[in-house]
C-alpha cells in the first residue's frame, strides 16, 4: 500500500481504522508505506506515532511539500510488495475496495485502474477531468475512463520501472499503462473528501494536464507544422485565385496589394514550418535524455535441456 499525505492530520485515525481491517482480511502480507509530502500540520506526528504502534506501517518523510505524483514515486522506491496499491489520505477511496482491485490483478492485469463512475466532486472538476480522460487515453494510447482516480494496483515489475524512469514531471497512472501489457478498469465508490478541501487548485490541475502533455507527446510543437503546411495550402488557393481574376478581368489596381498578400503569408507559413521543424529535433533531444525504456524485458525462456522443459529466468 502506497499513501500519500499532505495536511491529512483530520483524516489519518479514520483512514487506519478502516484500511487496516480490510488489509488484514485479504489474507496476503502487506505493507503500508505513508509518505508524508511535507505537511505543515501534524500529519507527520501521527503517522510516526502509526508507525511506532504497527509493524506493518512505514513513514517516508520528504523534506518539503513535492506533490501527490513525486510523493508516490518516493513511496514506490521505498516499497517492496509484489502488488502496489494507492489509495488517497481522505477517504474519498473507500478501502474497502482493495480486494476487487487485487482479485483483478489476479486475473492477469498489470495494472488496474479504479474508475469512479459517481465521482463525488465539484462540477467544475468533474467536467475538466473528462476532457482530461479523453487527453490522456489519446495520447498515451490506452483508453481508461478515468486517469486521475489514485485508487489502482499495479505490479512490481510496472513500479520498478516507473521509479527507474525517475521523471521530473510525472504523471503515474498514464506512465505505468504506457508501460503495462494488460489493463483493467473496474468501478469504485468514491465520496465526499471525509474533512478540508481538495489540496488542489485550478493552477495545479491545469499544471498537471499541460505536464501530462507534454510529457507524452510531440503534438503541441507538431501542431505548429501542421498549422504552417495549412498555411501554405490557403496561400496557394489564393495565388490561383490572383492568377485567375488577372487571366480574366486583366491586371487591376489593388493587384499588386493582393500579390504583397500572397508573399507575406508564404513567409509565415515558412516560419511556422520553421519553427515547427526546429521544434521536432528539441522534441527529439527531449525524448532522448528523458530516457524511457524502449522496451522491458519481463523474462528469457530457453530450453533446458536436463529437465526437458522450457525454462524461464527472470
Ligand atoms: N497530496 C499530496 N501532496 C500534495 C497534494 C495532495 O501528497 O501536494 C495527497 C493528499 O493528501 C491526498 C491525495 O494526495 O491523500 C489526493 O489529494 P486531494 O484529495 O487533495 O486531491 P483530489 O481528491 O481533490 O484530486
Ligand atoms: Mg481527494
Amino acid at each position: 500500500m502506497v499513501i500519500p499525505v499532505y495536511n491529512e492530520s483530520a483524516n489519518l485515525d479514520a483512514l487506519w481504522r478502516r484500511l487496516k481491517p480490510v488489509l488484514d482480511g485479504c489474507g496476503r502480507t502487506y505493507e503500508v508505506v505513508f509518505v508524508d509530502d511535507g505537511s505543515a500540520d501534524n500529519s507527520l506526528d501521527l503517522l510516526r506515532e502509526l508507525a511506532r504502534n504497527e509493524p506493518r506501517v512505514r513513514v517516508v518523510e520528504l523534506a518539503r511539500n513535492f506533490g501527490q505524483h513525486a510523493a508516490i514515486l518516493a513511496a514506490f522506491r521505498n516499497s517492496e510488495g509484489e502488488v502496489v496499491v494507492t489509495l488517497d489520505a481522505d477517504l474519498q477511496n473507500p478501502p474497502e475496495e482493495i480486494p476487487r482491485l487485487l482479485d483483478a490483478i489476479d486475473a492477469g492485469n498489470d495494472v488496474v485502474g479504479g474508475w469512479r463512475e459517481d465521482r463525488h466532486d465539484q462540477t467544475f472538476r468533474k467536467v475538466a477531468s473528462r476532457m482530461h480522460n479523453h487527453l490522456t487515453s489519446l495520447i498515451v494510447g490506452v483508453p481508461m475512463h478515468d486517469y486521475g482516480c489514485m485508487l489502482r494496483a499495479y505490479r512490481r515489475h510496472i513500479v520498478d520501472t516507473v521509479v527507474e524512469c525517475d521523471e521530473k514531471a510525472a504523471f503515474v497512472p498514464a506512465l505505468a499503462n504506457s508501460f503495462a501489457k494488460r489493463v483493467a478498469e473496474i468501478p469504485v465508490g468514491h465520496e465526499q473528501r471525509a474533512s478540508g478541501d481538495s489540496r488542489y487548485n485550478l493552477l495545479g490541475l491545469a499544471k498537471l494536464s499541460l505536464n501530462l502533455i507534454t510529457g507524452f507527446s510531440l503534438l503541441p510543437i507538431q501542431m505548429l507544422s501542421i498549422a504552417g503546411i495549412g498555411i501554405f495550402i490557403l496561400d496557394a488557393a489564393l495565388v490561383l485565385l490572383i492568377v485567375g481574376h488577372r487571366l480574366i478581368y486583366g491586371p487591376q489596381q489593388e493587384g499588386a496589394l493582393w500579390l504583397l498578400f500572397a508573399v507575406l503569408f508564404a513567409l509565415i507559413g515558412v516560419m511556422f514550418l520553421a519553427i515547427g521543424l526546429v521544434g521536432e529535433y528539441v522534441g527529439r533531444i527531449y525524448l532522448e535524455v528523458r530516457r524511457r525504456p524502449n522496451y522491458i524485458v519481463r523474462a528469457v525462456h530457453v530450453h533446458d535441456f536436463d529437465s526437458r522443459e522450457p525454462q524461464s529466468r527472470p
